[in-house]
């Protein structure tokens, strides 16, 4: 494809951009006392130091490698041992553990008894199933410290938990903040769009001073959690209010003549997204990086969830 038949989008703003990758293209960096956190800029996995080994959360493939050799150079430099004895897994989903098969055998594998279940049915030899797993919580010691996971529901994904290390005040929880940034595409093509929405609420509830969101090439804020809300919000809002007054009649009148009911949906449904997306892109476009390219597919992935989840059905809804 031409690279000029390709749309352009508003710049980036500079605070979305984390550190600069190195020339193996990753960074890694110290969050705060034993734990650190790595980069490509994509995807981002964190690791904590301890007298007895080393704690791994997410391996995700585009780091690959260099996973390892982050692991290597911190630990050399903190006079720790670098072998990794836990490995723990956000969720089951592959663009995030798809390289955890690069431990080794002996490495105790963790994560949420969904993930486990997930992961069974995958059958991928890059995602090893855990051998140990939680329903609720889970307190993991290694070599004098302590790293927290719990389960609050379905969001992002069925089996997504929160992994917390309170000696750093930092909080991991993947594809649900995502700093900086508009959410991906599909609101994180999330499986349950309301309880995705409610996390925002749980990740304020939950005591952290850095958040890491296993996307993208920075470290979160509360602030960072607070504006995705907002933009999150007043999508929904914006969304509500354009289902109620979005005139089906001429996408009936179009397409209703020839019986295409697909093509009455499809043309409506873009339209409400499309209508939905206009304030809000104009609105955060500046204050969170890439709101002009996935806003209008959030707000398609929330016209839908306001018709099969809140029951919303607009003019497709009308009792006779
Ligand atoms: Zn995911």
């Amino acid at each position: 494809m031409a690279t000029d038949a390709l749309p352009d989008y508003a710049p980036v703003p500079a605070d979305a951009f984390g550190p600069a990758v190195n020339e193996s293209g990753y960074f890694v960096g110290r969050v705060r006392g034993d734990l650190y956190w790595v980069t490509d800029s994509f995807y981002q996995a964190m690791f904590l130091t301890t007298t007895d080994g080393v704690v791994v959360v997410d391996a995700p493939p585009t780091i690959g490698r260099n996973l390892l050799r982050a692991i290597e150079e911190v630990t050399r430099a903190r006079q720790r041992p670098a072998h990794v004895t836990h490995l723990i897994y956000s969720h089951s989903h592959a663009d995030h553990i798809g390289a955890a098969s690069i431990f080794d055998r002996r490495v105790t594998r963790i994560a949420h008894a969904r993930t486990k279940g997930l992961l069974k049915v995958a059958r991928d030899p890059n995602r090893p199933v855990p051998n140990v797993t939680f329903e609720d919580s889970y307190t993991l010691r290694v070599g004098g410290e302590r790293m927290q996971l719990s389960y609050h529901g379905p969001n992002h994904s069925p089996d997504n938990i929160f992994i917390r290390v309170p000696s750093a005040q930092t909080l991991m929880v993947v594809d649900v903040i995502f700093p900086g940034w508009a959410p991906f595409q599909n609101l994180a093509e999330s499986q349950d769009i309301p309880a995705w929405i409610a996390a925002h609420d749980t990740v304020l509830a939950t005591p952290w001073h850095t958040l890491i969101g296993g996307h993208l090439g920075r470290l979160g804020t509360r602030a960072d959690v607070l504006l995705q809300r907002d933009y999150v919000q007043e999508l929904v809002a914006s969304t509500q209010a354009v289902i109620g007054a979005l005139d089906p009649t001429p996408f009936f009148v179009k397409y209703g003549a020839t019986g295409n009911a697909w093509a009455i949906f499809k043309a409506y449904l873009d339209a409400a997204a499309g209508q939905a997306a206009a304030p809000v892109i104009a609105k955060y476009t500046g204050r969170l990086a890439a709101a002009d390219v996935f806003t209008t597919s959030n707000a398609a992935a929330l016209v839908n969830s306001t018709r099969i989840d809140a029951g919303n059905l607009g003019p497709f809804g009308t009792h006779r």
